[in-house]
C-alpha cells in the first residue's frame, strides 16, 4: 500500500510523492502537498511584488498602485479561489487589465510562454515615431521590427494606428 497523508493547506489526503521532501519534520515531508506549496509561493510573491518596496519587481506592481483584493490576504481564501478557477501547476498568475489590482475579476492563470506573449512590450515615444517613419519611408515591417528587435506584428499595429495612436509622426 502506498503511503499517503493528509495536506494541511487543502485538506485532501494525497501519496506522499505528492509532498515536497523536509527533513526538519517528523515524517521528513511538508505538511502542505506540492500544489498548496506552489500556490502559497503565488501568493507570498504576488504579496511582494505589490507591498516589499524592496522587491525588485515592486515599482510596476505596487510603485504604480497595484493592490490585492481584502479577501485574497487570507491564504487559504486565495488558495481556494485559484483551485475553483482553473488555476494548475506550472500556471503563472496574470491580471487582464495590466492597470489593475489582484482581484478575481481582473485574474487569469496564463503558461509562462503566453504571459511574456501577452505583456506588450513597451515601446517609448522616440520608438514608436522612429517605427512609424520607417514603415511610411516604404521600409518592409519585418525589417523594421528587426531594426526595433520587435515583433513584426507589434510593427503593423503601431503603423495602422492600432496602439500607440495618439503618438503622430
Ligand atoms: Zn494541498
Amino acid at each position: 500500500m502506498r503511503a499517503s497523508k493528509k495536506c494541511s493547506g487543502c485538506q485532501e489526503v494525497k501519496s506522499t510523492d505528492m509532498f515536497y521532501v523536509n527533513n526538519a519534520s517528523v515524517d521528513k515531508l511538508q505538511v502542505c502537498c506540492k500544489l498548496c506549496d506552489k500556490l502559497r509561493i503565488v501568493w507570498s510573491d504576488m504579496k511582494r511584488r505589490c507591498y516589499d518596496k524592496t522587491n525588485s519587481h515592486y515599482s510596476r506592481y505596487g510603485g504604480r498602485g497595484i493592490a490585492i483584493c481584502k479577501a485574497w490576504s487570507s491564504l487559504d481564501v486565495f488558495m481556494e479561489w485559484c483551485k475553483a478557477n482553473g488555476w494548475r501547476e506550472g500556471l503563472t498568475i496574470d491580471r487582464v487589465d495590466n492597470d489593475g489590482d489582484y482581484t478575481p475579476r481582473n485574474v487569469r492563470f496564463l503558461t509562462r510562454k503566453e504571459n511574456t506573449k501577452n505583456r506588450p512590450h513597451k515601446l517609448c515615444e522616440v520608438e514608436v515615431r522612429a517605427i512609424k517613419h520607417w514603415c511610411k519611408t516604404g521600409m518592409t515591417q519585418a525589417k523594421v521590427a528587426k531594426l526595433f528587435g520587435v515583433s513584426p506584428s507589434l510593427v503593423s499595429k503601431v503603423f495602422q494606428g492600432e496602439i500607440y495612436a495618439s503618438i503622430s509622426l
